[in-house]
């Protein structure tokens, strides 16, 4: 595509995000289990917070968002102070991109990885550098092997998505140790709620380590993907920076007040880690006994590997017709497998019947 007035080089490397079907495409009967978000949500108490927040919605929103970060600091034991929060994960993703790479720099991701990774990156001007991984999990050798002195930022979702797998307390470690001068590790926990109990996402490396952070997000495990709220923890340097390049706005009121009520209600964040994590086993069962096999899964969704790409592409067809939409993930270089988000009991029962159909 040729534009009139180009913008600077890189920018048109960048391949648009095709997400999932969005609910907005106001397709009726549907039931999208394509972009892991959290069936049960959002949370009442969170709807009920925006209704009061709307009432002041003449003024200007609070531009240190201290409110919420001190509602973070309790429930996950942090410092406040240590705690940036934005518009979704992917705002901090993009910022930690444009303030720490840049042209002649490298941003290292994984080859399953997020793709946003390697959008930030290029929209920086910097290099994305694709990480091979090795049976659908992050290899931590090619990881230490691919980091040079150009290398600025290393990417690593944990648990990965969209594979489900997990790295170890001490791969992290050796990643964390092996990383350049001038280099940060970016640990994304957007799917932390779903690991084993104890999981911190990392938050205890990056206590310890001034070039590890955390990112973590309300838009899975609290059931507010449409709201946009996100928000790293970082060492005082790295949130200093951070908060230098965002917006002073950048978080309305709406989307503070809501994500601080849903991070009070840990009713419903426990009850639905919970019934999801039961419906993550039984799903990863029902395709077994169909001759589908799945990696252990420590997030809300299940990679089911098909035979080949043509299988994975007709099963996820035969779903879609059944208004079970499913996420082919050949873009991930996953060509064999469908990414299933876990849904409710009855949507889950569905895709298993389905898939036993199509089979
Ligand atoms: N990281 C990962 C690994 C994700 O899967 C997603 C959402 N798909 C995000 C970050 C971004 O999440 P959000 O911007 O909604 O916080």
């Amino acid at each position: 595509m040729t534009h009139a007035i180009a913008p600077r080089s890189g920018i048109l490397d960048i391949a648009p995000y095709i997400g999932g079907a969005s609910h907005a495409d106001g397709v009726a009967e549907i039931v999208k289990l394509s972009s892991n978000e959290n069936p049960w949500g959002p949370p009442a108490s969170a709807v009920a917070a925006l209704e009061r927040a709307a009432r002041t919605l003449n003024r200007y929103p609070s531009t240190d968002h201290l409110a919420l970060r001190t509602a973070l600091g309790e429930v996950h034991d942090l410092d406040p102070g240590r705690i940036v929060c934005g518009a979704g994960s992917d705002e901090i993703i993009a910022l930690l991109c444009q303030a720490y790479s840049g042209p002649g720099t490298e941003v290292l991701h994984t080859r399953h990885g997020f793709s946003m990774y390697k959008i930030s990156a290029l929209a920086a001007g910097a290099t994305p550098v694709d990480v091979p991984e090795t049976d659908r999990r992050v290899d931590v050798d090619a990881l230490l092997g691919a980091m040079g002195k150009a290398t600025r930022l290393v990417f690593v979702t944990n648990p990965g998505n969209p594979t489900g797998t997990m790295l170890t307390p001490d791969e992290l470690v050796r990643l964390a140790d092996g990383l350049p001068a001038d280099a940060l590790l970016v640990l994304d926990g957007a799917y932390a709620e779903y690991a084993d109990d104890g999981y911190d996402g990392g938050a205890a490396l990056v206590t310890e380590r001034e070039n590890v952070v955390m990112t973590r997000t309300f838009s899975k495990a609290y059931g507010l993907g449409g709201l946009r709220v996100g928000w790293a923890y970082a060492a005082p340097d790295v949130i200093d920076v951070l908060n230098r390049v965002r917006g002073p706005f950048n978080l309305g009121d709406l989307q503070l007040a809501a994500a601080e009520a849903a991070l009070h209600d840990r009713d419903f964040v426990t009850r639905t880690v919970s019934e999801t994590k039961r419906l993550r086993g039984w799903l990863a069962e029902a395709l077994a006994a169909l001759g589908i096999p799945s990696d252990p899964s420590s997030a809300n969704y299940v990679l089911a590997r098909l035979a080949d790409q043509a299988e994975a592409e007709a099963c996820e067809a035969h779903l879609r017709a059944e208004g079970l939409l499913v996420r082919k993930v050949a873009g991930y270089g996953l060509p064999e497998c469908l990414r299933i988000t876990i849904g409710d009991e009855a949507a889950c029962r569905r895709v298993a019947d389905n898939i036993a159909r199509f089979r």
